[in-house]
This record gives structure tokens, C-alpha cells and sequence, in this order.
């Protein structure tokens, strides 16, 4: 990557991250030591949550959430088309069905009313869905009191899907801590605080952590309290369901822990300068990001939406950017739109808020590292873009 070019987001690695993970390296455990279970421990508090299962990726612990879940066969699972595609996959992997509940047009996220209505339609059909993946997308909490009623009326599940919100509060509170069964986080790079690949679930149900735990471990227990057959001895260990190896190694342990300790500091970070977009973007034809009274967001994306006469200008607006060294992304291409999706099923049309939404979306540089005079730089290209955009 050029010196000059300014990404999307990217993670901040600092010597103390470096030598945590040389730390570890040299340990004597480079898989299942003492680090991956610090730092589930300092995630679950981190969650006001009783139980948290590591896993080698959030699409991994997705996965597994969904099976301790009991999703399966038969079993259809609802979630945002505006996310990345993991949220859905999970629960194919499981071999139940998807579909998506389209999203709100101020926060991105998936809409209540729209569940509420199908809910109800689904009712009437005999087809409920058993998890509803909620995504906090950007890092801004979904209206999680509203869809826990709602899911709680209907008997549906619920799986925080806060693979952008680690460190996000829903009214005051750490996002997974009530209105959910189980809330994932991802510690990808590109996400608020990294492991360099990485997952994590919370939970306030012992039965689903173990549930997890065990699938993450090759569906192996040598719990003797769990065992079918009195242990002959302490090599003993029992299989007695399919699982993984979806293990988290200590190396990404030790940069998780060493990373969480500068989380607030990322995410204040990140505050500051969605406060400054706020300023420098003000008065340009575009639709600015938001943050709900009952939101502190964790800003791992600051997406804008063009107005709607530049919907034709996205793409040369983008390339404009990016020919000047702004790495701007689109979140999210609408999952129900992708090839293998419409080979279930499933076409445009069918989501339209979702779909007009990333006809006009771009998502601009953010993380902690971004400095001040390369924010004016996207700034002054985007200017440049839109300007040239609106004669054209
Ligand atoms: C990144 C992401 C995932 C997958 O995370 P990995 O850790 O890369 O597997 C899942 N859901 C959402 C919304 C994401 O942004």
C-alpha cells in the first residue's frame, strides 16, 4: 500500500501489541494456553455477560451460535440484506433456510416495523423463522428493545450479530449484555479492535456456552460431569457431536488482550473524527450517518448517502476517489442480491430500501490512525468529486 493512500479503515498496531504477541510466541503454549481464556474473561466483562467462547472468526462463531441454537434442517433464519454475507451463510451452513427483513433508511439497520409486519405474515403461513441475526451495522446499535419484543412474542431467537460493535451501548448498555440470546463480535483487522482473524460470542446461558465451546473443540468434552461413560483416566475425552476445529490461537489472544486495552481509547478516537466529518461535510448533497438517541455507536463505518439525483454519479464518484489515493468501500452490496443467492431465490426488488441505499452509499476512511490533514484530503477530493459530479 502507497504512503499516500488513505484506506477505508485499517488497524493500529502499537511496539506493546508486537511484543505481546513475541510474548506468546515464546511461550510455552502457541494453541489452548492461559491467554485465549484471558481474554474471553476480559470480553465477557467487557459485555457485562456471564460466559464468552473465542472462536478463529466471527463467521465461525456465527456458525456455531446458530447450532447451539438448534438451527437446522427445516429451520429458517432472518436477518439484514445490508451486512456482509457471513450473516446469512451461517445459516446455510446449519442446512436451514434465509431470508432478510429489509432495513430502516435513517440507521441502515433492520427496521422493526418491517419485522413486525412479517412476523405477522409469517405467522399466518406456519413459517416463523427460528434466529433473527440482528447487525449492528457500521458499529450503531439496532432498536434491540423493539426487536427483542417482538422476537419474544413470537418465540423467535435472537443473535447480536456485533461483528462492528464491540465497545457500542444500546441505552447505556454494553451491546449483548439483555436483548439477545447470543451476541457475536469480530476482531478482524478491518473491525474496531483486531486479532488479525479472530471471533468472539457472549452469553448469559451457561447451556449455550458450553454448547458453543464444545463445537469450536471438535464437538469433545472431558468434562466428567458431561461424560457418557465413567473415565477410565485423565487421557479420556468423548465426541458426541459433530463439531469444529474452529480454535482461537494464543498469538491472536495476546493481540486481542493488548488491543482491548486501547479500545475506549479507539473508539473516542473514532468519535472525534465522525465529529469532524460532521463539520467539514455540512451542506454537501449527501446524507450524513446518524446516531440514535438510544445509540453510542462504536463508528466502525462512516457511510454517506448521495442525494438521490446522484445516484447515476456513485460509481465515477468512487473511482474519482480512489484515482486519488481515497480508498472509499460500498457497504454492503444487499446479500439477497449476490449470484448465489438469486440462484435460491432470491432477485432485486425484493428489498428496496436496502437496495436504494447501496445504489447510493460510500463508506469514507475511518479509524484511529486517520490524521486530521488526510480527513480534509477526503474531504477536499470528496468536494472535488461531487463538484465535478453535479455538472456532469
Ligand atoms: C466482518 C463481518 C463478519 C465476519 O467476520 P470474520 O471475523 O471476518 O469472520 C460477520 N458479520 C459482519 C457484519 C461483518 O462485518
Amino acid at each position: 500500500m502507497s504512503d499516500d493512500f488513505i484506506p477505508y479503515g485499517r488497524q493500529s498496531i502499537t511496539a506493546a501489541d508486537v511484543e505481546a504477541v513475541c510474548e506468546a510466541l515464546t511461550s510455552d503454549f502457541l494453541t489452548q494456553g492461559p491467554l485465549v481464556g484471558q481474554f474471553e474473561r476480559a470480553i465477557a466483562k467487557l459485555s457485562q455477560c456471564k460466559y464468552a467462547v473465542a472462536a478463529n472468526s466471527a463467521t465461525s462463531v456465527l456458525h456455531v451460535a446458530c447450532l447451539a441454537l438448534g438451527v437446522g434442517a427445516g429451520d429458517i433464519v432472518w436477518t439484514t440484506p445490508n451486512t456482509f454475507i457471513a450473516s446469512a451463510n451461517c445459516a446455510l451452513y446449519c442446512g436451514a433456510d434465509v431470508d432478510f427483513v429489509d432495513i430502516d433508511p435513517q440507521t441502515y439497520n433492520l427496521c422493526p416495523v418491517q419485522l413486525a409486519q412479517k412476523l405477522d405474515q409469517a405467522q399466518s403461513a406456519g413459517r416463523l423463522p427460528k434466529v433473527l441475526i440482528a447487525v449492528h451495522f457500521g458499529g450503531h446499535p439496532c432498536d434491540m428493545r423493539a426487536l427483542y419484543e417482538l422476537a419474544k412474542a413470537y418465540g423467535v431467537h435472537i443473535i447480536e450479530d456485533a461483528s462492528h460493535a464491540i465497545g457500542a451501548k444500546y441505552k447505556g448498555t454494553p451491546v449483548g449484555q439483555r436483548y439477545s440470546d447470543i451476541c457475536i463480535f469480530s476482531f478482524h483487522p478491518v473491525k474496531v479492535m483486531t486479532s488479525a482473524e479472530g471471533g468472539m460470542a457472549v452469553t448469559q446461558h451457561e447451556h449455550l456456552a458450553e454448547r458453543m465451546h464444545t463445537l469450536v473443540h471438535q464437538g469433545v468434552t472431558k468434562n466428567k460431569l458431561e461424560l457418557e461413560t465413567i473415565s477410565p483416566g485423565d487421557w479420556y475425552y468423548e465426541q458426541q457431536v459433530l463439531g469444529f476445529n474452529y480454535r482461537m490461537t494464543e498469538l491472536q489472544a495476546a493481540l486481542g488482550l493488548s488491543q482491548l486495552e486501547r479500545l475506549a481509547h479507539f473508539i473516542e478516537r473514532r468519535r472525534s473524527l465522525v465529529q469532524r466529518y460532521y463539520q467539514l461535510l455540512s451542506g454537501l448533497p449527501i446524507q450524513l450517518p446518524g446516531e440514535a438517541d438510544y445509540a453510542f455507536s462504536s463508528w466502525h463505518l462512516f457511510p454517506i448517502v448521495l442525494n438521490e439525483v446522484l445516484t447515476e454519479q456513485r460509481a465515477p464518484i468512487f473511482k474519482y476517489l480512489r484515482d486519488h489515493q481515497i480508498g472509499t468501500q460500498v457497504h454492503y452490496i444487499p446479500v439477497h442480491t449476490q449470484p448465489f443467492y438469486q440462484q435460491r431465490g432470491f432477485d432485486w426488488g425484493m428489498f428496496p430500501v436496502a437496495e436504494d441505499y447501496y445504489k447510493r452509499t460510500l463508506s469514507l476512511p475511518l479509524y484511529p490512525d486517520l490524521t486530521e490533514s488526510q480527513q480534509q484530503r477526503v474531504v477536499a477530493v470528496l468536494r472535488e468529486a461531487l463538484d465535478q459530479a453535479v455538472i456532469l
